[in-house]
């Protein structure tokens, strides 16, 4: 829970989705470096070497630094946060490098993941922070490496086995951190996307489906109905006279009603119908594996539903009436063809004079 608080630090609001997922990663890059920090201080104090013990005690007050990335973030202080993590970073890494031990325990193998996870921080656009970073840390990278910050303290105060366990470590650490910095915010992209596909086919007004599904939904089913000699069934709904709401009460009211409809239709209706709002006040029903007589009773259920179901507003029962067309749809059908049965039913139930169902085979 905790965890996840931290995490999310920040992205809440009305942050785009890119700013919101680099926020994320700026949260999930302070964990790994929290962690990376904690198995490195522990692998040191092992050692039980003086040096590595002062080592530990200027390294260990970067994780109050780490930790304060999320802090920022929480503020809205996005940018702040990436640059706190990434010199934070950078400098702890020095430490170790600058005095006393210099490139001989591979510390700066550090820099290179750095360089590589920086990328991520940033907006692709933001390409001077990306560069700036990339050459700041394999610039740090070889000049450590071509052995130009010599060891200060005598080696000979570390075991030799010390030595090679630590380098040993310091790879497989910056590798494991790299992966597991990879796979984490691989689930919170994944975990970004599947929001945004949901965004992409819901209603925002009725958190019901929206066109764009419904027309998904129905290729699939009508697929189902030609594989299997089954057969669907297609409802078109419209709301009677809905204009007059919104002429009398006003436009907010009319969206409260169709919040309204938007309900009552889905506790009207089974599991496995398809529930749409496919335009202003017009919703459709789909009903796989239905013949067109089941499909008329379940119909006219949700007539029933909604005429006894009036919306209460300021003490006033606005009575609310559907028409509903439906369509047989036959195997191999296209959807265009189904749709504008669906619409003639739903015309002919208008013409007879509303709150009614009116069905034609296909
Ligand atoms: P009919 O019984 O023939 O269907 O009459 P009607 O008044 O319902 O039909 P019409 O298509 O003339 O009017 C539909 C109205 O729905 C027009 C439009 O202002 C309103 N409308 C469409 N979308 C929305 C919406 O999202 N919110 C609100 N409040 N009104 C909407
Ligand atoms: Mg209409
Ligand atoms: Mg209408």
């Amino acid at each position: 829970m905790m965890l996840h608080t931290y995490i999310y630090s920040g992205t809440h609001g009305q942050l785009e989705p890119t700013e919101r997922r680099k926020t994320f990663y700026a949260n999930v890059g302070s964990l790994i470096a929290l962690s990376t920090l904690l198995v490195v201080t522990l692998s040191n104090l092992f050692t039980g070497s003086e040096v590595m013990r002062q080592v530990v005690y200027v390294q260990a007050p970067f994780a109050v630094l780490f930790m304060m990335t999320a802090w920022m973030n929480h503020r809205g202080w996005r940018n702040t946060a990436r640059w706190n993590l990434m010199l934070s970073c950078h400098l702890v890494v020095l430490i170790p490098i600058i005095t006393p031990l210099g490139n001989s325990l591979l510390s700066q193998i550090y820099f290179l993941l750095i360089a590589v996870i920086s990328v991520t921080f940033f907006h692709a656009k933001q390409r001077l922070s990306i560069l700036f970073l990339f050459s700041l840390n394999m610039g740090m990278f070889l000049y450590v490496e071509a052995g130009h910050i010599p060891a200060v303290a005598e080696m000979g105060m570390l075991d030799i086995e010390d030595v090679y366990a630590l380098r040993f470590g310091n790879v497989v650490t910056a590798i494991a951190a790299y992966m597991a910095y990879v796979w984490m915010i691989e689930v919170v992209a994944e975990h970004s996307e599947r929001e945004l596909e949901l965004q992409a086919v819901t209603d925002a007004l009725t958190q019901l489906p929206n066109r764009r599904y419904f027309d998904l939904a129905f290729q699939q089913e009508v697929a189902k109905v030609s594989r299997k000699e089954s057969v669907m069934v297609l409802a078109m709904l419209d709301i009677d006279h809905f204009k007059n709401i919104n002429d009398s009460y006003g436009h907010d009211v009319g969206d409260q009603v169709l919040r309204h409809i938007a309900l009552l239709l889905r506790t009207s209706t089974r599991a496995g119908n398809v529930i749409a709002r496919v335009g202003g006040e017009e919703f459709s029903v789909l009903f796989p594996a239905t013949t067109l007589i089941e499909a008329q009773e379940a119909a006219e259920r949700i007539r029933e539903t909604i005429e006894n179901a009036a919306y209460q507003y300021q003490g006033e029962s606005l009575k609310l009436t559907v028409s509903i067309g439906l369509a047989e749809v036959a195997k191999n059908q296209l959807a265009p063809q189904s749709y504008k049965l669906a619409d003639e039913a739903l015309y002919a139930a208008k013409h007879m004079g509303r709150n009614r169902v009116v069905a034609f085979e296909a």
